[in-house]
């Protein structure tokens, strides 16, 4: 097989395009009476067949054999070919209405592809004649000085420029005259086959109903240049040929309307069908349709494993998977052929060894038993332990797309464990993923030790668990291991059974959580930390965890042991015991947190946000001192007392000043509501990471605080204020958007307008960002897809040549390392 070294593309002259066409398309007729297609129109079946039966009329052969034939357009005035405006006014520009070039030629072969920073000479050389502007009035009208150069024209021209002076402009492959259309190349039917509804109404293609246009037009034009009609007329016709011609080529041009269906739809014309994410490349190049995959709803379930994944039966039944008949599996097979499509383990076809598919069915069943014998296919149902790829959209990382084993489930969702929501990033509102079935064996051990969830517990990208416990599941575990909290035994024997904790002795009557909580911790794991319920030192029983032998001895297990990208625990176990190790750590811990939190109850209330009367005064009378300096540093300013600080005008400075005043209220109100909040379950969320933070729950209790648009003061809205009810010039507070209210209290109307005000700019960045940063994603990707990280730790690029001479510059993969490093530090 050869090589294709480059592609070039190049122009086709009017004469390849005549030797190409096998007809003139003349009329804009399409079918006759009888619906049979008119010669001479768009569907003339000299261009092809598209109906089962008929023969090409130019190749004679069927429809699937001929290829499709081109025809053409006799243009009745030349047009612009409008995908190469850019270079025509370039050429128009350059070269003089004699031909000759209006620019030094050493000039341009300094720079041929910088050409538009030279100034064209202001007379012509050869001629004499003087240069004027040439100016492109949108969408396709040229003009020099003022008048207008018809297409007609701008041919002439183009015509007596030499072909080494056009090759020097940048017209490579064809004559610069190309680019003004005499005749127009008719794609054969094939290209664009007209659909039979249901009724019996022809769907036409919308490439044939911009042809059928430009054929009415071309020949209405043609007519009147016949009669000899007024200028206007002529003008008019044209101009209407040029905008078809135009559209035909590219619909979406930003200065002209485009054409549209009678239902309003505008036309999908040539550059539609290629371009975008639904064009020819994206879609059906790049991007290719699969078989073997569902998709559909998932839903949380918390009493299957990481690994798994549950499977309704009735897509079960539909993914098949193809079994060779062996000596020793015959009987399974036979079982599943028994079964039928019908039932759940069952089977859908049998493959013989010749090749010959046969369905099973019921009337059939009995037949296909008898012939089924070793070394027959058996295309089997999806089963329970089967390897299934598992994805979710966008694909951004590693973990997106990743391989569970299967459960078969009553239902219609998928069912997934709550750990891997997180490098899904899915949650249970409607998301949709997408299952697909590896049908070989190398696929399916590829994705079984490549892709399982468990081997992906490491992030390739900071080296650290990315699947984890998050919300009840921490508030839960804090719940059991804090200080004091005890499980008769009878409860430890209930709940460890639940999870699924197999041979374990009860010798004690009552045991701590601690204790039940290390039953599912691996023996060999020694390891201490701070907790994240410590603040500042480690006073309390709770703050430092210490494990020992895989016993929790003190400390309350938090969102810092088991959390994705902070949990030092799991990481330790990972990192210690293995994938498997952390896998069943996970399982398990995830089923007794579930059982105690079932049991105990959990529940977060409005009555969470009480605060004694004490608080709110003493948030109060902060903010009112608070105020105060700032009132005094304004009245500093307003006296021009104000130390500029370098670089910045004293309005900057006294701004710069305020804020820092204003953040501290924010930072001071944090610390009250943090001392004054009374033991709830809105705290403990707050403070052991399961969910929420101290600031909102001083949002919510205390105050809101200033609402900053792109990090500072609101000052937008009217002259010199933000709102009318603001004396002008006002820099206090609560003109600029400070809040003093909180959420529960209820912030009023100006607080409300402010905060109105973030939100929008908060909803604006995310819709941005996603854009922004979703095309940089596919940049980035388009640029990187073919480097491979070869077994000799180089990196390298689809050519073979090396791009790193240490992949990543340090030889480590992250996700087989300890945060990015290899020698093991807890990383507290
Ligand atoms: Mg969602
Ligand atoms: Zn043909
Ligand atoms: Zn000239």
């Amino acid at each position: 097989m050869g090589t294709i070294k480059e592609i070039k593309f190049k122009m086709l002259s009017p004469q390849m395009i005549q030797k190409l066409s096998v007809m003139e398309v003349t009329t804009s007729e399409v079918y006759d009476v009888d619906a049979y297609p008119i010669d001479g129109g768009v569907m003339d079946p000299r261009m092809g067949v598209i109906d089962p039966g008929m023969r090409c009329k130019t190749c004679g052969e069927k429809l699937g054999e001929c290829p499709g034939h081109f025809g053409h357009i006799e243009l009745a005035r030349p047009v612009l070919n409008i995908l190469f405006l850019k270079e025509i006014k370039t050429l128009l520009t350059y070269s003089c209405k004699c031909g000759a070039i209006l620019a030094k030629k050493e000039d341009i072969a300094k720079k041929p592809l910088k050409i538009s920073s030279l100034p064209p000479m202001k007379v012509c050389p050869e001629c004499g004649e003087k240069y004027e502007k040439i100016k492109l009035e949108k969408p396709s009208s040229f003009y020099r000085g003022k008048t207008a150069i018809t297409a007609l024209e701008v041919r002439e021209q183009f015509e007596k420029i030499s072909d080494s002076d056009a090759n020097l402009l940048g017209i490579i492959g064809g004559r610069p005259e190309w680019m003004v259309l005499t005749i127009l190349m008719v794609p054969s039917v094939t290209t664009r086959p007209s659909i039979t509804l249901e009724n019996g109404d022809r769907s036409e293609d919308d490439l044939t109903h911009k042809l059928v246009d430009v054929v009415r037009i071309n020949k209405r034009f043609a007519d009147n240049l016949e009669i000899g009609a007024p200028d206007f007329i002529i003008e008019d016709l044209w101009e209407l040929l040029q905008y078809h011609v135009s559209t035909y080529f590219n619909n979406e041009i930003a200065s002209i309307p485009p054409a549209r269906h009678r239902s309003g739809r505008s036309l999908k014309t040539l550059s539609q069908r290629l371009k975008s994410k639904d064009g020819r490349f994206r879609h059906n190049l790049s991007g290719k349709r699969v078989n073997f995959s569902a998709r559909t709803v998932v839903s949380p379930d918390p009493n299957i494993s990481i690994n798994e994944v549950g499977v309704p039966d009735r897509i079960a039944k539909e993914l098949t998977i193809p079994i060779k008949a062996t000596k020793l599996n015959i009987t399974e097979l036979q079982k599943y052929i028994k079964n039928g499509p019908n039932v759940h383990p069952g089977a859908n076809y049998i493959v013989k060894p010749d090749g010959m598919r046969k369905k099973i069915i019921d009337d059939t069943k009995e037949m296909i038993l008898e012939e089924f014998k070793p070394g027959y296919i058996l295309e089997r149902h999806m089963i329970d332990g089967d390897i299934v790829i598992f994805n979710r959209q966008p694909s951004l990382h590693r973990m997106s797309i990743m391989a569970h084993t299967v459960k078969v489930m009553p239902h219609k969702t998928f069912r997934i464990n709550l750990c891997v929501c997180k490098p899904y990033n899915a949650d249970f509102d409607g998301d949709e993923m997408n299952l697909h079935f590896p049908q070989t064996a190398e696929a399916r051990a590829e994705a079984k030790e490549l892709m399982l969830v468990q081997e992906n517990i490491r992030s390739p990208r900071f080296g650290g668990p990315i699947i984890g416990c998050d919300q009840d599941y921490i508030s839960g575990s804090y719940l059991i291991t804090k200080k004091d909290t005890v499980f008769s035994k009878a409860d430890v024997a209930q709940i460890l059974a639940s999870a699924g904790v197999e041979n374990v002795e009860l010798k004690k009557d009552t045991y701590t959580g601690r204790e039940l909580y290390s039953f599912v911790i691996p023996k060999s794991i020694n390891v201490s930390y701070r907790s994240s319920v410590c603040e500042g030192v480690d006073e309390k029983d709770d703050d430092y965890v210490v494990i020992k032998n895989g016993q929790i001895t003190q400390g309350a297990v938090d969102d810092k042991s088991i959390s994705p990208f902070k949990g030092v625990l799991l990481d330790t176990i990972d990192f210690e015991c293995g994938h498997a190790a952390a896998r069943l750590f996970l399982d398990q811990i995830t089923r007794i947190i579930s059982e105690v939190m079932a049991r105990k109850g959990f529940t977060i209330s409005v009555g969470d946000l009480d605060m004694d009367a004490s608080v709110d005064l003493e948030i109060q009378k902060h903010m009112d001192s608070k105020f105060k300096v700032v009132e005094k540093l304004i009245d500093t300013f307003k006296k021009g007392k104000i130390d500029a600080s370098p670089g910045r005008s004293q309005a900057e400075t006294v701004e710069d000043l305020i804020m820092i005043e204003l953040n501290n209220i924010t930072n001071d109100v944090q610390k009250i509501i943090k001392s004054g909040a009374k033991e709830s379950g809105a705290l403990i969320m707050a403070k052991t990471g399961a969910r929420g933070s101290i600031q909102n729950l001083a949002y919510m209790s205390g105050m809101v605080g200033q609402e900053a648009v792109r990090g500072r003061r609101i000052f937008r809205g009217y002259k010199n204020r933000t709102l009318s009810h603001f004396k002008k010039g006002d820099l206090m507070p609560l003109a600029h958007g400070f809040v003093r209210e909180s959420f529960k209290e209820g912030i009023g109307p100006l607080g409300f307008f402010f905060e109105a005000q973030k939100g929008r700019e908060g909803i604006m960045d995310s819709s941005l960002k996603t854009r922004v940063s979703g095309y940089l994603q596919r940049r980035l990707v388009n640029a990187l897809q073919d480097i491979v990280v070869s077994e000799d730790m180089k990196a390298y690029d689809g050519t073979g040549s090396v791009v790193q001479f240490t992949a990543g510059e340090d030889g480590i993969d992250p996700s087989k390392s300890d945060r990015g490093t290899l020698d093991r530090t807890i990383h507290v």
